[in-house]
């Protein structure tokens, strides 16, 4: 005869985990409060934070944490150097991203001013930077007359 040891397993243990007092369910997350935590400690986001912020919704939570804990996947493709970790940030550069905006007198344009002032000190006269408002709207059609 063989003595099997399975038979010294007390199940009677697993059904009562912890103590009679088993109402310590703290950090459920289930309560009424509509407020969303980083769950990145250390963050300011993060509930354990002694400046703790709350996030308002949880699509900023969404946001917040792509931005500050997630690597940059959108990367725009008309400067080709932002980068950005949430796609509507991208869009919202793309509007204002590549408008050129900066010209330069002898009718270069340039989508930032840096870029204008470096091209404006390369040349070193003959070159001056104009403001695009008052150059030529190019939207406008010429109705020549002759
Ligand atoms: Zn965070
Ligand atoms: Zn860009
Ligand atoms: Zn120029």
């Amino acid at each position: 005869m063989r003595a099997h040891g399975d038979e010294y397993k007390t199940s009677a243990a697993l059904s009562n985990p912890s103590g009679p007092s088993s109402s310590s369910s703290s950090g459920a997350g289930a309560g009424k409060a509509k407020c969303y935590s980083c769950p990145a400690e250390g963050c300011r986001w993060n509930r354990r934070h002694p400046r703790f912020q709350a996030l308002k919704s949880v699509v900023c939570a969404k946001n917040h944490y792509r931005r500050s804990h997630c690597p940059k996947m959108y990367v725009c493709g008309r400067c080709g150097g932002k980068q950005f970790a949430v796609l509507s940030d991208l869009r919202t550069h793309e509007k204002h991203c590549g408008e050129l905006r900066w010209l330069c007198s002898c009718g270069t344009f340039f989508s930032r001013k840096d870029k204008l002032m470096g091209h404006v000190a390369l040349f070193a006269g003959g070159h001056a930077p104009v403001p695009v408002a008052a150059a030529s709207p190019s939207t406008t059609e010429r109705s020549s007359r002759d």
